[in-house]
């Protein structure tokens, strides 16, 4: 896939956009979870690369905040125009990595040149504001100015698609990008970021615009968020790694990006279309092997409509087809390591300890074409809102049970976890889905009426309350957070007269 990629051959996780640096001997495997074979091995970077790759891009800040806005812009859609041509091959390496689906892999290079065409048209929208100033022959106006050099610390299970949400809206922002993604998926990330090197060089532009490390956790990942250098940290992971990473910037008084774990929930009330819902549960809890931020954890269904609900669930998770995603027809692929299938273990005996129940599936699959031991069946289980396995994001197809009498009911159900990603209600009653929506309903960054919890479309902010971090990546004023904002006022008059009508040494 690399060579139909035209990807060079590399051995080394540093990359300052041009040149590959050499790092230590220290090598980190990437293994397939389809069928655990050693895809390639790189040199980790060390400190002292993160130092190279550091001042290469605090310096190429200086040159890259003085292109127009709009010039950056015309890169980032040359960016966009070298993925589409690369679209399958990149898409496919994601799944060889991975472990999604082919048709998800190539969705999320397909996510990457959809917020390029975005960024471009915001390039030319980076608006500020005018206000009337209180002060005769003055002009009050705020406008929005490059950060700096930002890093950007990314998850295993959108290798591409959340470099794409910060990285494209960033370029045009003016800021130089410092990419720290997943080890799990090393060699995504080395074949991306040479896509978008190489398009950097055919314009002619210095090194250090877009970078690349990929190191240990003291030599990489805790050297960037304690730097003050890096005015932003945009970090995708778990609530554990936000918690830590909150405090490291915070200590330093930086801004951080905190797109943190999920537990999604979908309400099913008694007049919603039961095909729709089952169809948008089955995708969400089932699709990318419940390895989405916004994969749908939890399903807090009316009691009159409970059984029949359960028992169509049930006939459409038996018809899941479970093998190597890159065969057409299969539907879930491998989790991502044997170490998330023990998570996975450990989570359903815990439900057992803690009074739930399996409905359906949560086996481990042995033999071929599963000897990986990645590969699991999807489950259902039964539980209650008191357990307290039900307030954890467990990373795999799980997908917890509760009945509800009445929509206060389900709406309180639905809140009373400490993350607040996607949410949704399947209903066909107005007032249901307004109560959903307003103020006292779904405390979710996301809320849906009738699709799932899972597949957000770039062009909203996307992002969650409470312990998924508050922060906001992608569409709608998103791009306000990768810059700074100025307020300036400007006298043209003779007079000096002060603000709040204050007179001072008149
Ligand atoms: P993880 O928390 O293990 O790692 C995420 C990234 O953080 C990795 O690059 C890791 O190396 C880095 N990291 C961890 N500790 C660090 C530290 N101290 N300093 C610097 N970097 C550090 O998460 P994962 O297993 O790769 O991904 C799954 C998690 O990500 C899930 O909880 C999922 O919900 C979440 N996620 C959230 C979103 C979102 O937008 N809210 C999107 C995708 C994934």
């Amino acid at each position: 896939i690399l060579k139909q990629l035209g990807i060079e051959k590399v051995n080394s996780c540093a990359f300052t956009g041009k040149k590959w640096l050499k790092c230590g001997d220290e090598l980190l495997e990437s293994h397939s979870p389809i069928d655990g074979r050693l895809l390639g091995t790189v040199r980790k970077g060390r400190a002292e690369d993160y130092e190279k790759v550091i001042e290469q891009a605090r310096e190429a800040f200086l040159f890259w905040r003085q292109v127009p806005a709009p010039k950056r812009g015309e890169v980032v859609r040359q960016i966009g125009e070298e993925l589409r041509r690369r679209k399958k091959e990149l898409g496919a390496l994601v799944t060889v990595e991975n472990g999604k689906l082919l048709a998800e892999g190539e969705g999320e290079v397909q996510e990457v040149i959809d917020v390029c065409d975005m960024a471009v048209g915001q390039s030319r929208m980076l608006y500020g504001l005018t206000m009337h100033s209180e002060r005769p022959g003055h002009r009050m106006y705020e406008q929005w100015h490059p950060l700096g050099p930002i890093g950007v610390i990314t998850a295993f299970n959108f290798p591409v698609a959340v470099l794409g949400w910060n990285a494209m809206i960033a370029l045009v922002a003016g800021d130089t990008v410092i990419w720290k993604p997943s080890h799990k998926v090393p060699l995504t990330a080395i074949a991306l970021s040479q896509l978008i090197g190489r398009v950097l060089e055919a314009n002619g532009l210095p090194e250090g615009i877009f970078s690349l490390l990929i190191g240990d956790r003291e030599d990489i990942g805790e050297r960037m968020i304690n730097d003050p250098r890096l005015p932003l940290i945009s970090a995708t992971g778990s609530v554990a790694m936000g918690r830590r990473i909150g405090q490291v910037v915070g200590r330093r008084l930086g801004r951080a990006i905190l797109e943190l774990g999920g537990n999604n929930g979908i309400i099913v009330m008694p007049s919603a279309d039961l095909e729709l819902a089952v169809r948008a549960i089955l995708f969400g809890a089932v699709g990318t092997a419940g390895q989405r931020c916004t994969s749908t954890r939890r399903l807090i269904v009316h009691e009159q409509i409970y059984d029949v609900l359960v028992e169509r669930l049930t006939a459409a998770y038996r018809q899941v087809r479970i093998g190597n995603p890159l065969e057409e027809g299969v539907l879930m692929g491998p989790l991502i390591d044997i170490e998330a299938v023990d998570k996975m273990q450990k989570a359903l005996k815990e439900l057992k300890k803690q009074g739930g129940r399996v409905i359906y599936g949560g086996e481990v699959l042995k033999g071929e074409p599963y000897d990986a031991g990645t590969y699991v069946t999807p489950c259902l289980a039964e539980a209650t809102g008191a357990m307290p396995l039900v307030s954890e994001e467990t990373f795999a197809p799980i997908l917890y049970l509760m009945k509800a009498a009445n929509l206060e009911e389900a709406i309180a159900l639905h809140n009373a976890v400490p993350q607040g990603l996607s949410s949704a209600i399947f209903t066909s009653d107005l007032r249901e889905s307004e109560a959903f929506l307003a103020h006292a309903g779904s405390d979710c960054g996301i809320a849906n009426v009738n699709i799932g919890t899972s597949g957000a479309e770039i062009g909203g902010a996307f992002g969650g309350e409470k312990n998924t971090g508050g922060g906001r990546e992608s569409g709608s004023d998103s791009w306000k957070a990768y810059m700074r904002r100025q307020t300036n006022t400007l006298n043209w008059s003779k007079e000096l007269p002060l603000a709040q009508g204050i007179s001072f040494g008149d």
